[in-house]
């Protein structure tokens, strides 16, 4: 009996025979060989030991919590789907919100896990091993809980149909396809930075609790499920990336300017994803919880105080271009709605012109910019749209070379005028949103030069055909796109709606 008791481990004894008995001295090959990568970047580790998982998971505790979890999800889904639960949603205007996170967000999880699988292979250390390997699980299965999640819409919108293929292809998709090309194609210590820091951290508080409340708000069960599924997921991510800094700081101090220079770029291009995120909470779900300024307040401001206080000890000092995003958030969303409606010919989802109610929210949430800048705006595109003269723009923007944005952002001391920087480089001319844009092209201007862009793409393949590339991006042209007032979406949903409470039907 006694035998029998021994040999049941406890977590942490657990957790070290997991890890360190994995760590073996190569005999006919050396470190350098088994870990290419780990050198290139200039970060210096001397000991691999001292990387800690915090979690301590153990494989067999994982997937008892994974499939816990999952169990609970599917018997969720298949409830909503059962009981018709998207029309328990507050408006099919909501499902713009939700086809762009499918087309541009849940692609981005199944590129992560790719990132996690390379990184657990490049690290030295058994515990970063563990971890990177149980991330790579987690990231594949937010790509497939979203997916699921989401097919279920499918059946009866316009929209869903083709993300994998305009994650690849369509203009505003290839924004989170570039910072995760961005990041797989870094050493792997910079990965961590780019997803375990910007992704998790700060896109994460911004993008994920936000957009979750969006959509209890907005009645969109499915939605609600896959984040709390994936949630408990993401406090082990974030906890991970943070180890990750505070392990090259401690390693060695020449690794500070390395990581300092990481977190400024890594910050913003996080910042510039976000811009999507505050245009989504400020326009696009019919029953909002906060505006994006307020979401910026909580889990920006605050939080990110917190983190950078708490980094200060190791010298790091808060992201080079906190002011200039600090001074862009009360016209970031209005900026990006107005380009996606103006561009709606060329979006997998619907925009609309905001309803006077909406107006008057939005005042109320920015009341230094939204009645003096972009109120006489949308008043404008009012006008054309009631004169039947909708604006159309089927002109294409310049986009930026790093965040593949258009350049559609106002200088940060003056919202009268559009930012724009150009760099020379080898005789050609690269043109940016932003100083933060250019920053990060200028600091590695061969790697950027190579970054797959959507416009020039249109012209050398489709020779400009705009039917050819709707095809190419998969979009059905007076279906996916254009107006939300007389689309598909709007009448079938009202229909389907009124059929539900009627008895003449
Ligand atoms: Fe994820
Ligand atoms: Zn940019």
């Amino acid at each position: 009996m006694d035998t029998h008791a021994k040999k049941k481990l406890g977590l942490k004894d657990k957790y070290r025979l997991l890890t360190r008995d994995l760590g073996w001295e190569p005999s006919y090959r050396t470190h350098e060989e088994i870990h290419p990568y780990l050198n290139f970047e200039g970060i210096k580790v001397h000991d691999w030991d001292k990387w800690e998982d915090p979690f301590r998971l153990t494989m067999d505790s994982y997937w008892k919590y994974q499939a816990e979890k999952e169990r609970k999800f599917y018997a969720i889904i298949d409830a909503h789907a059962q009981n018709n639960g998207h029309l328990n949603l507050t408006d099919a205007r909501y499902l713009s919100a939700i086809k762009l996170f499918l087309q541009a967000i849940s692609p981005n999880e199944y590129c992560a896990h790719k990132g996690f699988a390379r990184a657990g292979r490049e690290f030295a250390g058994v515990g970063t091993q563990v971890a990177c390997q149980m991330q790579a699980l987690d990231e594949l299965r937010h790509a497939q809980t979203q997916i699921h999640a989401m097919s279920n819409y499918n059946r009866y919108y316009e929209g869903f149909h083709a993300f994998a293929q305009q994650r690849d292809r369509i203009w505003y998709a290839t924004v989170p396809r570039s910072f995760f090309d961005d990041a797989m194609t870094a050493g792997p210590f910079e990965f961590m930075i780019a997803i375990g820091f910007s992704f998790e951290y700060v896109l994460t508080n911004l993008l994920f609790v936000p957009f979750m409340s969006g959509a209890a708000y907005n009645g969109d069960l499915a939605t609600v499920t896959f984040g709390f599924s994936a949630q408990s997921d993401e406090a082990r991510h974030m906890t991970l990336g943070l180890e990750c800094i505070k392990f090259m700081l401690e390693q060695d101090p020449d690794n500070l300017p390395i990581v300092q220079g990481w977190i400024d770029k890594w910050f913003w291009r996080g910042i510039r994803i976000l811009g999507l995120v505050g245009a989504m909470m400020d326009y696009m779900l019919p029953k909002r919880v906060m505006s994006w300024r307020e979401a910026w307040n909580i889990y920006g401001v605050e939080n990110g105080n917190a983190l950078f206080r708490d980094l200060a000890r190791y010298g790091i000092k808060p992201p080079k271009h906190w002011e200039d995003a600090e001074k862009s958030i009360d016209h970031v969303p209005h900026q990006f709605m107005l380009a996606l409606y103006q561009w709606n010919f060329g979006t997998a989802f619907h925009t609309w012109i905001p309803s006077d109610d909406d107006f008057e929210w939005l005042s109320k949430k920015y009341p230094e910019t939204f009645d003096r800048y972009y109120r006489p705006r949308w008043e404008h595109l009012k006008k054309l749209a009631a004169a039947g003269t909708p604006l159309k723009n089927v002109g294409l923007a310049r986009l930026c070379q790093v965040c593949q944005l258009p350049c559609i952002f106002t200088e940060p001391d003056d919202p009268t005028l559009t930012c724009h920087r150009e760099t020379e480089y080898r005789d050609e001319t690269y043109h940016f949103c932003s100083d933060g844009c250019q920053h990060i092209f200028e600091n590695e201007p061969e790697k950027y030069i190579q970054a797959w862009m959507p416009m020039p793409a249109l012209f050398r393949e489709l020779q400009g055909d705009i039917p050819q590339w709707m095809d190419w991006v998969g979009m059905v042209e007076g279906k996916d796109n254009h107006d939300y007032v007389g689309s598909h979406d709007e009448r079938n949903f009202n229909n389907w709606r009124a059929a539900a409470a009627s008895n003449n039907v």
